[in-house]
């Protein structure tokens, strides 16, 4: 299957992102220039998994008469290796990047969770776990493709070291979350605040199916995201793609947020009351409050603490 979604580039390679650094003075993004020892381990562990996202396959392919029972000892595995959520889909066009031939049928999406925690500790806590997190769900993508290649079929593990899987459209067909106005999917249990990495196959699996909860009405009245997005870049109006609701976020506005301070700026997910709404987890509805009261002090759309 030939994919059909471009994939934005990262850094230089993003001719918007060197127009704005060019346009700031900037010859890099600037947290690329600092020294930072989380970034660079984390960088260089999933590099390193990306080695090993291929393998030998067990020639003795079991045989699945029965995909649900299957389905449910990989996501069992899937747990034990440490994933939050898991779920899977067959692959559509759309979840995979442009002109990519694609030899799988099937993905897993994994999904681990992030510490909210850390929104009271500043952004510089928030980036360090969100590298800490891409580790473990490249290591799990990795552990779990040599199980399903280990039953007899081809598997490929997709993370931050290398990956031709899109995550947004894929997550929200295994049944991982509703698409929110701020761009990220949410869960009941943990919101948008989680970080994926897939397996594509050819095992036989039982799908999901897209979890819809209501989200995307209560996005109509909230605006929480939109209102406190230091660089207005969240659309008021929705679109439709592939017959799924969404709202776009005008990169130009958020990258000088974004990808000009000294961390990412995560605001639009870290202000989203799904944390707490859902799941009734009172201790995540405290420190909701305490970082929205951050955020009044500060002003409502402040970049402060980034
Ligand atoms: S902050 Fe509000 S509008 Fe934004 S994604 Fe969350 S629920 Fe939707
Ligand atoms: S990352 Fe920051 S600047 Fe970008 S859309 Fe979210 S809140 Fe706005």
């Amino acid at each position: 299957m030939i994919g059909i979604s471009w994939r934005r580039e990262q850094g230089l390679a993003d001719p918007l992102l060197k127009r704005i650094l060019e346009e700031a003075g900037l010859d890099n993004v600037p947290q690329w220039n600092k020294e930072d020892d989380v970034r660079t381990a984390a960088h260089d562990r999933w590099m390193e998994l990306a080695e090993e996202r291929d393998g030998p396959i067990n020639p003795e392919q079991q045989i699945i008469d029965d995909p649900a029972t299957v389905t449910q000892r990989v996501f069992a595995k899937a747990k034990e290796l440490g994933a939050d959520l898991v779920g899977c889909t067959e692959i559509r066009p759309i979840m995979v990047d442009l002109d990519f031939d694609m030899p799988h049928k099937n993905v897993i999406g994994i999904v681990v969770k992030e510490d909210y925690a850390n929104v009271l500790r500043g952004s510089l806590a928030i980036e360090a776990e969100t590298f800490h997190v891409y580790v473990e769900v490249a290591r799990i993508a990795t552990e779990l493709a040599a199980y399903v290649r280990e039953l007899g079929y081809p598997a490929w593990a997709h993370h931050n070291g290398i990956t031709q899987i899109q995550a947004i459209p894929t997550l929200y067909h295994c049944g991982i979350g509703e698409l929110g106005r701020h761009g990220s999917l949410i869960n009941p249990d943990i919101a948008a605040n989680f970080r994926p990495s897939f397996v594509t196959t050819d095992l036989p699996l039982e799908f999901d199916q897209p979890l819809e909860f209501g989200v995307q009405d209560y996005c109509e009245k909230c605006n929480l995201c939109r209102n406190n997005c230091p660089g207005d870049a969240i659309a008021t109006d929705h679109i439709v793609t592939e017959g799924i609701k969404r709202w776009r976020i005008d990169m130009e506005k958020c990258y000088p947020f974004s990808r000009l301070h000294d961390a990412y700026c995560h605001i639009c997910v870290d202000v989203c009351p799904y944390v707490h709404k859902e799941n009734g987890d009172t201790e995540k509805r405290q420190i909701y409050k305490a970082y929205m009261k951050q955020r009044k002090e500060d002003g409502y759309r402040s970049p402060n603490r980034l």
